[in-house]
Formats: structure tokens, sequence, C-alpha cells
């Protein structure tokens, strides 16, 4: 049993430094030799650009920038853009690795990379975001293309984002749909790809309900975050009988017993840009959020809100991780502990970049897929995936997470040694 500073210790490390050590525990399960741990835990490539932008008030302000491409073993690297006060180098290249495992384990040909901005994009206009995307894109086009790097959605940034990011790469490129996923549909993003995280989300709760013995219809669920991942997530997960019971975004929380009438609250939600003052809804301290007693609990925000302390007090029998590493490595050591199944981030929110790759192939085969066959594709791929990481996790005697790990450190290995270690 871990002690409390151990617990403590694990919660100290960065986002970088976290993604590692779960790599580590995995490693050791495969033998892996120091020097493919090496090659294996670093990315190859890190680039910061620095980006001035003239505000619309006529003041100029500094950006930084930053791409981080992990690994291209299995294909070009492939993650997402941030805007976000947050986005440094750890925590891209935190993100680029968790890219990495998540594409070989649902065995897509991606490697990994993350990037982004570090900005407060709701202080910004629509113009001022426009530039400073459009002034990024130019700094880091030599380093992406559609067989190098094709970024994608993810916090603060959305299908108008990746217009942009498309327009502008193909000003200087020529023409390349291809280069970034997540794009409008007008512009030759795949249907089925703006719902496809929280779709992905809704199938593993599915398969992990069935296998840890919760009957969905009727399992209370509270849900941290409800933008796209979340709020697409919640609209599923009623849909199929789930009791949505409490949601909280970055303004607040709220709660029902009753559960929420979700379409209801996406309407709320849109037009009034938050959660909070639903009717019908009790407010929620939000350090309150994760105490409420549940059957499924999914954070799907940001990192790192289910730490050591956290994990000690949630009252839940399932957690599904939406969002990137919101679980710390204490916090995982914790529910480990408690016995509390974990649908690790690199499994359970895939859905985003299975279709990513979908409208990836649709771009350059020059076909469009109907939606119907992106939904049957996306629920094949993550049921697999589910399915072999539930058999490894048994077969090894080990948590859902390990067993991702050594599932995905397997194929990156492998092919890492085919293309030029023998
Ligand atoms: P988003 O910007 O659309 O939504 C983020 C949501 O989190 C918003 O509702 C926001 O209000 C809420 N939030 C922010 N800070 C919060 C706080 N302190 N407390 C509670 N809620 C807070 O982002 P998204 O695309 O939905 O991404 C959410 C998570 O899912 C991220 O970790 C992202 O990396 C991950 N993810 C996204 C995708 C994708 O396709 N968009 C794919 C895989 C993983």
């Amino acid at each position: 049993m871990a002690t409390a500073n151990e617990i403590a210790r694990l919660d100290k490390f960065s986002a970088y430094e976290a993604v590692n050590f779960m790599f580590d525990r995995a490693a050791d399960l495969l033998n892996l030799p120091e020097a493919e741990r090496v090659i294996l835990k670093r990315p190859f490539r890190e680039v910061k650009v620095e980006l001035p932008l003239k505000m619309d008030n006529g003041e100029w302000r500094v950006f930084n920038g930053y791409r981080v491409q992990h690994d291209n073993s299995r294909g070009p690297c492939k993650g997402g853009l941030r805007y976000h006060p947050s986005v440094d180098e750890d925590e891209s290249r935190a993100l680029a690795s968790l890219m990495t495992w998540k594409t070989a384990l649902v065995d897509i040909p991606f490697g990994g990379a993350k990037g982004g901005i570090t900005c407060e994009p709701q202080a910004m206009s629509s113009d001022e975001k426009q530039k400073l995307t459009r002034a990024f894109i130019r700094a880091i086009g030599d380093f992406i293309g559609p067989q190098q790097d094709i970024p994608a959605p993810d916090v603060n940034t959305s299908q108008q984002t990746m217009a942009w990011v498309m327009d502008e790469y193909s000003a200087r490129y020529g023409y390349s749909p291809a280069v970034v996923t997540g794009k409008p549909v007008h512009l030759g993003g795949s249907f089925g790809r703006e719902d496809a995280t929280g779709r992905g989300v809704t199938t593993i709760t599915k398969a992990a309900s069935r296998a840890f013995g919760i009957t969905l219809r009727g399992a209370r669920v509270v849900l941290q975050g409800f933008g796209n991942v979340g709020s697409h997530t919640a609209r599923l997960l009623h849909e199929s009988g789930a009791k949505i019971i409490a949601v909280a975004d970055a303004h607040g929380a709220i709660f029902n017993a009753d559960g929420f009438d979700i379409p209801a609250l996406l309407a709320h939600a849109a037009i009034n840009g938050k959660v909070n003052e639903f009717p019908g809804s009790q407010p929620v301290a939000p350090d309150k959020l994760f105490e409420i007693e549940c059957e499924i609990l999914i954070p799907a925000a940001l990192g790192g809100v289910i730490n050591g302390e956290v994990a000690s007090r949630v009252k839940t029998k399932l957690v599904i991780e939406a969002a990137n590493a919101p679980v710390t490595a204490g916090g995982a050591a914790v529910l480990e502990e408690r016995g509390i199944p974990t649908v690790p981030d690199i499994l359970a929110n895939a859905g985003g970049v299975v279709v990513s790759y979908f409208e990836w192939t649709q771009n350059l085969t020059e076909f469009r897929w109907k939606e119907d066959r992106v939904h049957a594709e996306l629920e094949e791929t993550m049921l697999r995936a589910f399915g072999e990481t539930l058999q490894a996790a048994d077969k090894r005697k080990v948590d859902l997470r390990t067993a991702a790990y050594v599932l995905a450190i397997g194929h990156v290995a492998a092919a890492t040694r085919l293309r030029w270690m023998q």
C-alpha cells in the first residue's frame, strides 16, 4: 500500500514526468532495454516560436507557441492545438507523448504530437484569435504537413480554428485539406468528427459498465467539463438512459438528483455560455463535485484535477478519463488501491483521433464517407481497443492504464526496432 508520503511524491510530478512514470511501469513489464526507453520517452523534435500580435486596442503583445513531435515511427505525428494559459513545454511534451500511446493503442497509422499557444482566448476577439492562429501556422509551417504532422482541435480551439490552419497552410504550400483534422464539413471535414470524442467516450463507458457490472440505464453520472467532449458525452449518455446528476464547467457546477434534461441544459449553455443557473439545478462548490456519490465519474475538462487527496474522497464505481491526464500519478495510485477501475485517457478519449484518421484518409483519397460508416468504424475501433486492454489487464493482473501502456508501447517499440534498430 502506498504511503501518504509516496502519494504526495507522485502528485508532485510535472505532467511529463507523470506520463513517463506510467511509461516506466509498463516498460518494466516489457523488460524494455534502457536505450529503447530513452528513445521512446523523449520527443524527437520540439519547436517553440515567438508570436508578436497587434491587439485590437493597438497594443503589441508577444505570445509563445509550441509544437512537440514525440514519435513518428508508426506514421505522421498527430495531435491537437490547445489555447490556454497553462500551455508550455512540459505540458506539450506530456500531451504529445500521450498521443503516441493513444494512436498506437487504437492502432491507427500515426505518431504523437501536441502544441498550442499560451494565451487566454476568452479575453481575445475572434479577429485576434484568427491573426494569432495564422501567425502560428506561418511559424511552424515547415514542420507540419499531411505526411509530417497533422494538428487537430483541443481545449479552446474549434472547427473555425482548424479552418484558419488549413487556409493559412494552403496559401503557402498549395491546397492541403489533409494538413489538419477537425475541420468544418464544408472544408473537407468528416461527418461525425465534431462529436467523435464524446461518442468514443460513450462507447467506452457502455463497455466498461458492462465489464464492471454497472447497469448504464439509470446509472448516476458526474461530469466535469461541458465543452466539445463533455457536452457530446452528456448528450449520448443521456440518450442511452444514464442520469447525468452533476455537471461543471469553468464557471461553476450544478446538481440535480433526478438527472438533468440534457437537451435543455445544452440549449441553456449555448445561450448563456455556462451551465450555472440552469432551472431546477442546485449550485455545487466546484471542489465538492468529485465527492458527489455516483456510479460513473467523468472528468472531461483539464488535466491534474483528481490528485491523491481528491481520489481518496470520490464516491464512484468507475472513472472514465475523457480529458487528457485528469488523474495524477498519486490519484491513480489511490484509485487503484481503492479498487475503483479507471479507463485511461489514451483509451477513453481516443475517439477524436480515430475519426481524425478517417478524416485524413478521406482527404487523401478525395472520397467522402457517409456518417453511418464513420460511426460504425469508430465503434468497432474503440471496442476492439477496449477488449484488448481488458484482456491484457486480466492476463498480466494489472490495472487498465498499465495494460493500455503495455500494448501501446509494444506497438511503438516494434515499429522503432523494425525501422532502424535492427
Ligand atoms: P473545450 O475547450 O471544448 O471544453 C473544455 C470544457 O472544460 C469547457 O466546458 C470549460 O468550461 C471546462 N473547464 C475548463 N476549466 C474548468 C474547470 N476548472 N472546472 C470545470 N470545468 C472547466 O475542450 P475539449 O475539446 O472538450 O477538451 C476537454 C478535454 O478533452 C481536454 O483534456 C482535451 O485535451 C481532451 N480531449 C479533447 C479531444 C477533442 O476532440 N476535442 C480529444 C481527446 C481529448
